[in-house]
């Protein structure tokens, strides 16, 4: 399978791809026959949760061998259940947790397959060096990543975060990270920041690594490796809808995405065009709207004030992912290279009007601000004795704005983190004071509330914190560069 550059035809195999994360010229890596190619959808759903990965993996990345077992590998007893991503039905709405894994993201379901991918990549492409992954994170890639990578061999992973972006137990997560290969590094600076410092580093390392045996890759969801395995719960989701009676194969089902980098939604389009029957495709953005302003109007304009919300992973002004969806929808990689160009050095671009209404066939947009996403949370605690997270509150929100358009279709909202990563501001929504303390904060939402605490969350308490580093956002390419050498 060939893989391209969104901004040149620069290409390369599938496993070449996952190697890489970035095209050198800086796009993302396509494969601009999706959906040429026959999927079987009845027969994916027709599997179990492991089944339809291993299908839906073998289907994007047909280069790498042994799928089934590197998804075994991946999974097996490594989530809460066995069907990786339960449907639970709240209301007239349905969630799908993605949170049910071993750091409690939705991070987990791509980051457990990925150094797997990784791993056999090397191991085919005959590589004998080290994989140095680097990662931007807003707040779970960061410990996801970590834990996936954690004493794989051949990798290490270095990981940089906004200092004062991410939750207190989102900062624990990472600060307490085990392993040989692992490296933390948090930044002063936003996650845009963050990101472009990444970015900055593979574009002005990569020759100067030629030689060292030194390959870097990444493990942001800019990489297609990263992208590939978010595309199978979109269709557990469907099975289980049809599987309940709720809808028969061929009714369209609506999912409602918590947005940031647009790669959790984007592996809904790669559903959508393998066949599974989507209807609307909901982008939900929390204050930072920059996405809802861009599917509404096709000017995407990163020049706007920064908001800090409780929702901090969704807290992006430039959305990574949004770039292959520009290509499927305008394929043209001219242009393409001239909008990321000019938000590149302008901070903004408009697209043409075709290439808006291919995006909004598929695409509809909401937002909600700090108020609406407290009031979520609680409301739905209220009515449904479920507790909501801030980043899918953001989400319900807008699947509840977005009700009389579903036209009777089901609306599944994505959940992509447990609610006691965010345990303050999860207490305040419900009236509930919280303190200074997050390990306190979340044993009181316990009491409360009756939900029990991730164990992974619950054990960070006695770990002991062993990466301190803090840089200014203009030293990442230097600190890259001095663990490279270590
Ligand atoms: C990463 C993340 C998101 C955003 O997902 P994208 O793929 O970046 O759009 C939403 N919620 C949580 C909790 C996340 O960690």
């Amino acid at each position: 399978m060939q893989y391209q550059s969104t901004r040149s035809n620069l290409s390369g195999s599938d496993t070449f791809a996952v190697l890489q994360g970035l095209a050198q010229d800086g796009g993302l890596f396509i494969d601009k026959t999706l959906g040429e190619k026959p999927f079987d959808v009845q027969a994916c759903l027709k599997k179990d949760s492991l089944g339809m990965a291993e299908m839906i993996l073998s289907y994007l990345m047909p280069g790498f061998e042994n799928m089934k077992e590197l998804v075994s590998k991946a999974y097996t007893g490594k989530f809460e259940t066995e069907d990786l991503t339960p449907l639970v039905k709240v209301g007239d709405a349905y969630v799908l947790e993605l949170f049910r894994g071993p750091t409690s993201a939705f991070k987990d379901v791509a980051l457990s397959m990925l150094p797997q991918l990784m791993t056999a990549a090397r191991k085919q492409e005959g590589m004998q060096g080290k994989t140095v992954i680097l990662t931007a994170t807003s707040g779970d890639t960061g410990k996801a990543a970590l834990n996936g990578f954690m004493d794989v061999d051949g990798t290490s992973i270095i990981v940089f975060y906004p200092a004062e972006g991410v939750s207190p137990m989102q900062q624990r997560q990472m600060a307490t990270q085990e392993g040989k290969n692992v490296t933390v590094c948090s930044v002063e600076g936003n996650f845009d920041d963050c990101q472009r410092g990444v970015k900055e580093a593979f574009a002005s390392l990569s020759g100067k690594l030629e030689g060292t045996g030194v390959q870097l890759s990444s493990a942001n969801s800019i990489n297609i490796g990263r992208l590939a395995p978010q595309v199978t719960y979109y269709f557990i989701a469907y099975a289980k809808l049809m599987a309940e009676g709720r809808i028969a194969y061929g009714d369209k089902v609506d999912y409602v995405v918590p947005t940031g980098n647009f790669g959790d939604i984007l592996a809904g389009y790669y559903a959508k065009i393998m066949g599974l029957p989507v209807g609307r495709l909901v982008c939900a953005s929390n204050a930072n709207k920059v996405l809802t302003d861009f599917l509404e109007t096709g000017l995407y304009d990163r020049r706007r004030e920064f908001y800090k919300t409780t929702s901090p992973s969704m807290d992006i002004l430039v959305s990574s992912n949004l770039e292959r969806l520009l290509y499927y929808a305008s394929r043209d990689q001219e242009k393409v290279k001239g909008w990321m160009e000019q938000l590149n050095k302008e901070g903004f671009y408009q697209v043409d009007a075709e290439t808006l209404k291919n995006i909004q066939e598929s695409f509809d947009a909401g937002c909600c601000d700090e108020k609406e996403t407290a009031a979520a949370i609680g409301n739905v605690w209220q009515e449904e004795k479920y507790l909501l997270d801030p980043h899918t509150a953001v989400a319900w929100h807008v699947m509840e704005q977005k009700k009389p358009q579903a036209e009777g279709r089901p609306q599944v909202v994505l959940s992509t983190a447990s609610p006691y990563k965010f345990p303050g501001p999860v207490l305040k929504a419900l009236g509930i004071p919280a303190g200074a303390d997050e390990f306190a904060d979340a044993a009181k939402l316990n009491e409360v509330t009756g939900v029990t605490i991730p164990e992974n969350l619950a054990k960070l308490q006695q770990k002991p914190v062993l990466h301190k580093d803090r840089i200014a956002r203009d030293q990442i390419i230097d600190y890259v560069l001095s663990k490279v050498k270590e």
